[in-house]
């Protein structure tokens, strides 16, 4: 059987104008097969469907296509326990995706379009039955086997060749199911002498020319027997960075919660700042700052990488220059278990957040 990304049916595009400044939004509708008539096909009849759904028209050949000229975003939207649907904290994604075109000299997409597009293309897909409802069951396990809507916008040049800056780019938002990012079995991380992001570079914008070394190295990582993969800094390769695509926390052995601080290198993940956010609800003490790999071999207890798709996920150990630094004897460490509970709850609304993150939809 071919393999598919198994595409939502409903893809809302916009592109930019540069002669009348504007952006022309265009709906992308297939087909609008319901989900519940998709699943009564055959497993190569969905995969032709997945297939077409995925042929969105753009230019073969593109600064995107040849250079890796792009940005793109990652969030979810969630069915809540009052049977609503709601998309976590959208705004956020919006100014991320703003900054990313800024950060390659394109037109940002407006943050409200975005906001107002999102929202729009979640409730047609919904209505279609591409959001899965509510379970119960999933507060059993702490939503770990839950379903959520990955949304993925993007931006994709014009038809282009030559290096260059894209003038009229185009914005998709799309989304398909994902499965569980990472793979099951152990969970350690190691130390990569890769370098993912340099000053003055694009590390802290998400742009698509970024992830080719992020593969590189957690592919490495994983034929040697890790899960994960750490990037030190790129000037002194003593600094903690971040993870493959997600961004890293230690609870040191005074209870210190520490994450490196941003700067031009790290990308500012909105789990990061939401997980700063509830760990000082919960009264833990949160240090963004530099933190080395000597500390974290010396001191660190804990430790957990965070993202959209990786969600919070523990780390079972650090290997840095041979030697492993185990942490809570493998096991997932309080507190990025409270924390997860907090965000689960709030994200499937079985503890409400104290703040506004979830943009309802439904
Ligand atoms: N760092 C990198 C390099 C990433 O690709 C991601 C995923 N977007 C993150 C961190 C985590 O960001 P977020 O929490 O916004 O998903």
């Amino acid at each position: 059987m071919a393999f598919n990304l198994d595409m939502y049916p409903v893809v809302y595009t916009a592109q930019y104008n540069p002669k009348t400044k504007t952006w022309e939004e265009r709906w992308i509708e297939n087909d609008k097969l319901p989900y519940s008539e998709l699943m009564k096909k055959t497993e190569e009849e969905r995969s032709e469907i997945y297939r077409k759904r995925n042929d969105l028209g753009l230019p073969s050949v593109s600064y995107t296509s040849q250079y890796g000229f792009g940005c793109f975003e990652g969030m979810k939207a969630f069915s809540t326990k009052d049977g609503g649907v709601s998309i976590f904290r959208p705004d956020r994604n919006a100014k991320r995706f703003a900054d990313s075109m800024r950060g390659l000299k394109c037109p940002p997409f407006p943050e409200e379009m975005f906001v107002r597009a999102s929202v729009e293309f979640v409730r047609r897909n919904a209505e279609l039955g591409y959001v899965p409802p509510y379970n119960p069951e999933w507060e059993k396990d702490n939503y770990a086997s839950a379903s959520s809507v990955y949304i993925r916008p993007f931006m994709n040049s014009e038809g282009a060749v030559g290096v260059g800056i894209s003038v009229a780019p185009l914005v998709v938002i799309c989304a398909t199911s994902v499965s569980s990012y990472f793979k099951g079995g152990n969970t350690k991380a190691v130390t990569t002498k890769r370098i993912r992001a340099t000053p003055y570079g694009t590390g802290c914008i998400k742009c698509a020319s970024n992830y080719v070394i992020s593969a590189l190295a957690k592919k490495e990582a994983e034929e040697a027997g890790y899960m994960e993969v750490v990037y030190l800094d790129s000037e002194d390769h003593k600094y903690v960075q971040e993870g493959s695509s997600c961004n890293i926390f230690f609870v040191l052995d005074d209870g210190t919660l520490v994450t490196p601080e941003l700067g031009d290198t790290i990308l500012p993940g909105i789990t990061r700042s939401s997980v700063i956010d509830l760990a000082r609800d919960c009264g833990y003490k949160v240090e963004e700052r530099k933190i080395s790999i000597d500390e974290v071999m010396s001191k660190a207890v804990e430790c957990f990488v965070t993202g959209t798709a990786a969600g919070i996920t523990p780390i079972e150990s650090v290997t840095h220059e041979g030697v492993e630094r185990v942490f809570n004897n493998r096991v997932p460490g309080k507190v990025g278990v409270e924390i997860q509970k907090l965000l689960k709850g709030g994200q499937y609304g079985s503890i409400p957040f104290t703040r506004d993150w979830n943009k309802k939809v439904i």
